[in-house]
């Protein structure tokens, strides 16, 4: 198990929909420089357990925070992200008529003041900051091409580069390989390698094969409470995870 610092914790998390918890009681945590996936049956609670930590949805009872001194249960949603937690959803949703350089910059000026978006020239810094985000996503050779006529891979690693240039501590990626070939899987597994060394990953994910290759923590969530947390190679030895779950 990681012994890096927390980045987030959650003691005793409750998300109510009209009465019925899709999350009980959770204590979670989630630890700097490592890889960490949420799995589950169908309705365990991962999407929730993504939402409440986003602020998308809202915890009824309990305490979530973030490095050791945020309480998210009392920030908005654009508060979250501001304080370092950003959210790729499964769906690409890039920006299909710029080009892959003017999706970055956007992402980049998001981050902003609307006083210094309205300065027109970024800085050579910046310029460099983007290059080096298309170097990491390995997409230097398709900058200037317009963000629509990538393939569905290239689209993703766009999206996750997007969510990078808000500079997050914790990055949170729902189901990041859904629709993705042999090559592009193993692609998005190295790029999320990578994103680790310097944040916390925090991904839902359904795939076993490459939750096994890439996991450093596996949380598996059953109804709404956590069932079983450890290496993956624990967790598909472990009893109750394999009646619940991986056995059936
Ligand atoms: P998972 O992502 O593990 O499949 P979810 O977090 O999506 O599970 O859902 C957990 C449970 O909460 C499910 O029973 C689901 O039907 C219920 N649920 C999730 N969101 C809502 C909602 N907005 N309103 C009512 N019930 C919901």
């Amino acid at each position: 198990m990681s012994k890096n610092p927390a980045v987030l914790r959650s003691k005793k998390i409750t998300v109510e929909f009209s009465g019925f918890k899709a999350i009980n009681e959770l204590d979670f945590q989630v630890n700097r420089n490592t890889v960490h996936f949420v799995i589950g049956p169908n309705g365990a609670g991962k999407t929730t357990l993504l939402d409440v930590i986003c602020g998308n949805a809202r915890a009824s009872k309990g305490s979530i925070t973030f490095n050791e001194k945020y309480e998210l249960a009392k920030m908005s949603e654009n508060e979250i992200v501001h304080r370092g937690i950003s959210r790729k959803f499964q769906a690409p949703s890039v920006f299909a008529h710029l080009t892959v350089f003017e999706n970055l910059e956007i992402a980049m000026k998001q981050k902003k003041t609307l006083r210094s978006i309205l300065r027109a020239k970024m800085t050579k810094e910046e310029e460099q900051k983007l290059t080096d985000m298309l170097d990491l996503i390995g997409l230097t050779s398709e900058k200037d091409k317009s963000a629509g006529s990538l393939a569905h891979g290239q689209k993703q690693w766009l999206e996750i580069a997007m969510v990078l240039m808000q500079e997050p501590d914790l990055v949170l990626l729902d189901e990041p390989i859904a629709g993705m070939s042999k090559q592009e899987r193993i692609k998005t597994g190295e790029l999320i390698t990578k994103i680790a060394k310097e944040r916390a990953v925090l991904i839902v994910e359904h795939d076993m094969d490459f939750v096994k290759d890439y996991a450093d923590v596996v949380t598996v969530m059953h109804e709404g409470q956590l069932l079983f947390e450890g290496s993956m190679e624990d967790v598909q030895k472990d009893p109750k995870v394999r009646e619940v779950y991986l056995g059936r």
